[in-house]
């Protein structure tokens, strides 16, 4: 019996190829060797180099989670029986090159940082089988890899629907699963304002409930359930530290001058009128927003980013920035005089004064900003980054005018879109299939070489409107994420559908592992 095992495995890895290691992203390069290496509850871990204790424990977290064992980490050099993760210097510009080699007696993972041996880390979960065993053959073989972008995110609406801090954590391993690197949280709507900020304790008192929710597109009914949830800001840090302890960065958004209901609705002095206010019951553009000729409003902002920015270490921080309909301005003596004051053509400009206002606040912190693309009216505010989302040519003004861009156009990467025609389930339309993610080009044609320098990457985007629960968001992302994260890891030359659609067939039945809900429709 035994022999026939044998044979039959040395049949399986005869003829399996590069072609065959179901690694997505796909990696640069791959040769594979004959023969595999196994690892079982004996097997242990290296660290040869500091730094490298979350990678070993995220590696840790997951055999313990879906296979039921874990690893010891030795500080002795065992011969055999080893998982080896060290540093080594890979001279390629953008963060994050690995290689990795798994021989008979050991697999090898080096990157030329700490993040770089977490891609590496997860290259090797992709080879590990996907039915549950203590013991996991692993394919021989050497990889080469580094990523194409330094920009891959993932966003999500806490807003419109909440999800709580244990479901954030694994949205966050779902990134790290795919080598993503940032998450993009969306804390501030119309209908809930998500994030605790003790100087101003009614935004959660007040803003964080909503009496009732529409139901269905808009329609006229609503069901009679008041709805609410916040983050404490002592669950954000643990957040921000269990994405951190992955190598993401959390990029939150306050959404500011429109989208702001729930925080007029607790305190009414930041609108045009005055109020009084509603955190919003349905879905959609609402045209009280904070007003931008009362000086409280501009210190109600910075206050309430301090408290962001002590929170959140990321670089950037999103102020949002779109659909913002100026009727209010319009009517509002004071956002007159501002106009007035300031020398300003229209209210366009004044929602640039309003951006440009916040961006040098931000920037005096050592802060820098990501806005919508609508941030480009009036005048794109110094510093800032653009978030193409109206399409790509927002994207492709912006890096005109050489302002760095992430690429997050809705009929690409809009994960809240339906992924077959006449979906039955409830979305907010459009239609988005699996291979019009995985086709996306994120540098517009548009762009020549010097100007698509300022493509930083892409990001797909999750508002939740139409996504009430955890089952809804995790069929909506898988698996498009999965596409997505080939599109910004791999090289463009290697990217191939088919070969895509081979590899995803192992996913899937990772999902089942996960046990994640997932759209599946036959694929060519
Ligand atoms: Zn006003």
């Amino acid at each position: 019996m035994r022999s026939i095992l044998l044979l039959l495995s040395l049949f399986i890895t005869t003829f399996l190829n590069a072609q065959d290691i179901p690694i997505i992203p796909k990696p640069v390069s791959v040769t594979v060797n004959k023969g595999l290496f196994t690892i079982t509850p004996s097997t242990q871990i290296k660290l040869e180099g500091s730094g490298l204790e979350h990678t070993a424990d995220f590696f840790n977290s997951y055999l313990k989670k879906f296979y039921g064992f874990t690893l010891a980490v030795t500080s002795e050099s065992p011969k055999k029986n080893v998982i080896i993760l060290n540093y080594e210097r890979m001279d390629y510009p953008i963060a994050g090159a690995y290689r990795m080699e798994v021989t008979g007696k050991s697999v090898y993972i080096a990157g030329d940082n700490a993040e770089a041996v977490f891609y590496g880390i997860q290259s090797l979960i992709q080879l590990l089988p996907v039915q549950v065993s203590q013991s996991l053959a692993v394919q021989q073989l050497k990889i080469e890899d580094h990523p194409r972008f330094q920009y891959r995110g993932l966003h999500l609406d806490a807003g419109r629907h909440f999800f709580d801090i244990d479901f954030v954590k694994q949205y966050i391993d779902f990134i790290a699963l795919h080598k993503m690197n940032y998450f993009h949280w969306h804390l501030t709507e119309d209908q809930g304002w998500r994030i605790e900020i003790k100087k101003y304790p009614l935004l959660t008192q007040v803003g964080s409930c909503r009496e009732r929710t529409v139901i269905g597109h808009n329609t006229q009914n609503y069901d009679s359930t008041r709805y609410c949830g916040y983050y404490t800001q002592e669950q954000i840090k643990e957040v921000v530290k269990y994405a951190a302890d992955r190598y993401i960065t959390i990029i939150p958004e306050i959404e500011l001058p429109g989208h702001s209901s729930a925080a007029l609705t607790a305190y009414p002095y930041l609108g045009c009128t005055g109020g009084p206010y509603q955190v919003a019951e349905k879905w959609g553009v609402f045209k009280d927003i904070f007003c931008a000729g009362n000086d409280s409003t501009f210190q109600f902002l910075q206050d309430v980013l301090d408290e962001v920015i002590a929170l959140f270490p990321s670089k950037y921080i999103h102020i949002g920035g779109d659909e913002s309909p100026k009727d209010r301005w319009k009517q509002c003596p004071k956002c007159q005089q501002r106009i007035k004051d300031n020398h300003l053509k229209d209210e366009h400009e004044l929602q640039s004064y309003f951006i440009q206002r916040i961006e040098k606040y931000l920037n005096s912190k050592g802060r820098a900003i990501i806005g919508w693309d609508e941030i480009l009216e009036g005048g794109l505010a110094p510093n800032a980054t653009v978030m193409s989302w109206r399409g790509e040519q927002g994207g492709i003004d912006a890096a005109k005018q050489n302002h760095d861009v992430i690429m997050t156009p809705g009929q690409y990467v809009y994960f809240d879109h339906a992924q077959k025609k006449n979906d039955d389930s409830l979305t907010i339309g459009g239609f988005l299939p699996l291979d019009k993610v995985y086709n996306y080009e994120p540098i517009p044609a548009a762009l020549n070489t010097d100007q698509g320098k300022h493509v930083l990457g892409a990001q797909a985007n999750v508002w939740t409107e139409y996504m009430a629960n955890v089952p809804k968001v995790e069929y909506m992302i898988f698996p498009r994420l999965t596409a997505l994260s080939e599109v910004l890891w791999s090289s463009k030359e290697n990217r191939n559908w088919n070969d895509f659609v081979k590899r995803l067939q192992t996913q899937y039945k990772r999902y089942d592992l996960w046990k994640v809900n997932y759209f599946k429709e036959p694929l060519q």
